[in-house]
C-alpha cells in the first residue's frame, strides 16, 4: 500500500490534476492520497493558501472580502471547468466561508479553518475527479481519518494516539483523498501545521497506515547533489537515508518540510520524491540504510545568514560550568544555537542571524562580560555554513583533506570547522560572499 502526496504545483490547474490522476491510475497500490492546496501556475502567481491568509487578514481589519474571496472562486472555477465538474465545491466554499466569520470561536481559530480551505476544497475536487473517471474514490476530511493534533494554531504537533486512528484507513475499499496541512484538536477545533504542512499530513499518514512507501510528488525529478542554481545540470542522487537529508535539508535543501519526515522516519516508512510531470522517472528514495558504493559523498548544502559569537578567557576549559553559564544566558534571551565549536580557552556559538537584532547583542554581550569576565568576547556577522553529507565519510580517508584543498583552489578562507561525531556531514563555517565559489569548488571536488 502506497500513500502519495501532491504538493502545490501538482495541484495549481486542471491539466496538472489530469496527471495527478493518470498517477493514481497507474498503480492499484495508490490508496491514499494527499493533497496540497492549489500552488503557482508560473512564477508571478498567488498560492491559494496565501490568497486565504489574505481573505482571513481583511476580515480581522473589518475591511470588505469579497474581492478576496472572488479570487479564490476563480481559481478554483477554472478547475472545475477544465475538468467538467460540478459546481459543489463552490458553494462549499462560499457556505464555509460565511459560516466560519459568522460563527462565535476564537478568531485565531476562524483564521485557521479559513487558511485550510485550499487543502480541504481541492481535496474534495480531486475526489469528485476521480469519480468522473469511474474510479471508486472517497473525501475524507481529517478529522474522520483520525488526524489528532496539539492545540497549536499554525504550528500543531502530532499527538501520539493519531497513528492508531489512521492505522483504520486500511480498511477503506475506495480510494481516499485527505487535504493535507490541517486537522483537529481534541476539542474539535480545527489547527493548522507551520506553512507547508501538507508535507507532514503525508508523512504522518503513511506511518499511520503503515504504508510501504510514501511518495511525495512535486515538480522536480530528484533531489539534485547540490544547488542548481549554484551549479549547472548537477548530478541527481537516486538513493539517500534519512540522516542525510535531514543534513542537507538543515543547510537548504529546500525539498521537504524540516519536520515532515519525522513520522516516517520513526515508522521507518521509505519515502519517494517524484516528479508529477515525470512520474515514470526514478526520483530519490529516502531510507533508513543504504549502500555506500564509490563516493562517500552524497552532496552538499549551503545557507547563508549565520553569525557567531566568540567568547575567550584563559584557562576557560578549567573554570567549571563556564560553558554552561554562556548558554543560559542565550537561554535567558530566548535564542537557539546551532553549533559550538571550541579550543582549550575559546568557544564560538554559532547562531542564526535573524534571531539576533542589535539590541539584543547588546544585551547579550553586556552580560557576558558582568556573568562570565571573559579576556575577549565579539561577535561575526554574514557567515556562510556549508555541510558535506554523506554516511560513507566515517569509513573514508581523506574527505577532509580533499575538501579543505578544494576550498583552498577556490582561495576562500575557512572561518571555522565542524565534524560531528556521526560522522555524517562536515560542516565549515566561510564568508557569506564565498558560498558559491565554494560549492562550486566542492561540487566538482567530489562529484567531477
Ligand atoms: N498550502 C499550504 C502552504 O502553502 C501547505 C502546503 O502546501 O504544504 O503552506
Amino acid at each position: 500500500m502506497k500513500v502519495a502526496k501532491f504538493g502545490g504545483s501538482s495541484v495549481a490547474n486542471a491539466e496538472q490534476l489530469k496527471k495527478v490522476a493518470e498517477i493514481i491510475q497507474a498503480d492499484s497500490e495508490r490508496r491514499v492520497i494527499v493533497v496540497s492546496a492549489p500552488g503557482k501556475r508560473s512564477a508571478a502567481d498567488i498560492k491559494v493558501t496565501d490568497l486565504l491568509i489574505k481573505l482571513g487578514q481583511s476580515f480581522m481589519e473589518n475591511k470588505n472580502y469579497h474581492d478576496d474571496l472572488n479570487q479564490v472562486l476563480v481559481r478554483f472555477k477554472s478547475i472545475i471547468d477544465d475538468l467538467g465538474l460540478s459546481d459543489q465545491v463552490l458553494k462549499y466554499l462560499k457556505a464555509t466561508v460565511k459560516s466560519i466569520f459568522a460563527g462565535d470561536g476564537e478568531l485565531d481559530f476562524k483564521l485557521e479553518s479559513i487558511k485550510a480551505l485550499g487543502e480541504d476544497s481541492l481535496a474534495q475536487l480531486l475526489s469528485e475527479y476521480l469519480s468522473s473517471l469511474g474510479l471508486k474514490a472517497r473525501y475524507l476530511n481529517p478529522r474522520d481519518a483520525g488526524l489528532i493534533l496539539s492545540d497549536e494554531p499554525g504550528g500543531a504537533q502530532i499527538l501520539d494516539e493519531s497513528l492508531a486512528e489512521l492505522y483504520k484507513l486500511r480498511d477503506y475499499k475506495e480510494i481516499v483523498v485527505i487535504p493535507g496541512f490541517f486537522g483537529y484538536t481534541k476539542e474539535g477545533k480545527l489547527v493548522t501545521f507551520s506553512r507547508g504542512g501538507s508535507d507532514i499530513t503525508g508523512s504522518i499518514v503513511a506511518a499511520g497506515v503503515q504504508a510501504d512507501l510514501y511518495e511525495n510528488f512535486t515538480d522536480v525529478d530528484s533531489v539534485y547533489c547540490v544547488n542548481p542554481t549554484i551549479v549547472n545540470q548537477p548530478k541527481e542522487i537516486t538513493a539517500l537515508t534519512y540522516k542525510e537529508m535531514r543534513e542537507l535539508s538543515y543547510a537548504g535543501f529546500s525539498v521537504f518540510h524540516a519536520e515532515a519526515l519525522i513520522p516516517a522516519v520513526r515508522a521507518e516508512i521509505p519515502v519517494c520524491i517524484k516528479n508529477t510531470n515525470n512520474p515514470t522517472g526514478l526520483g530519490t528514495i529516502i531510507v533508513s540504510k543504504k549502500e555506500v558504493n564509490g563516493n562517500p559523498i552524497v552532496g552538499i548544502a549551503s545557507d547563508k545568514g549565520f553569525m557567531s559569537l566568540y567568547v575567550s578567557k584563559y584557562l576557560m576549559n578549567r573554570e567549571v560550568g563556564f560553558g554552561r553559564r554562556l548558554l543560559n544566558i542565550l537561554e535567558d534571551e530566548g535564542i537557539s544555537y546551532e553549533h559550538t565549536p571550541s579550543g582549550i580557552d575559546d568557544l564560538s556559538v554559532i547562531l542564526r542571524t535573524e534571531q539576533m537584532d542589535e539590541v539584543k547583542e547588546k544585551i547579550i554581550i553586556d552580560r557576558i562580560q558582568t556573568e562570565l569576565k571573559p579576556d575577549q568576547v565579539h561577535t561575526q556577522r554574514g557567515l556562510a555554513l556549508i555541510m558535506i553529507v554523506g554516511e560513507g565519510m566515517h569509513s573514508q580517508i581523506g574527505t577532509a583533506a580533499k575538501a579543505a584543498k578544494a576550498l583552498q583552489d577556490a582561495n576562500v578562507n575557512i572561518e571555522m570547522i565542524n565534524q560531528g561525531s556521526s560522522e555524517v556531514s562536515l560542516m565549515f563555517g566561510i564568508k557569506e560572499e564565498a558560498e558559491e565559489e565554494a560549492v562550486k569548488s566542492l561540487y566538482h571536488a567530489f562529484f567531477n
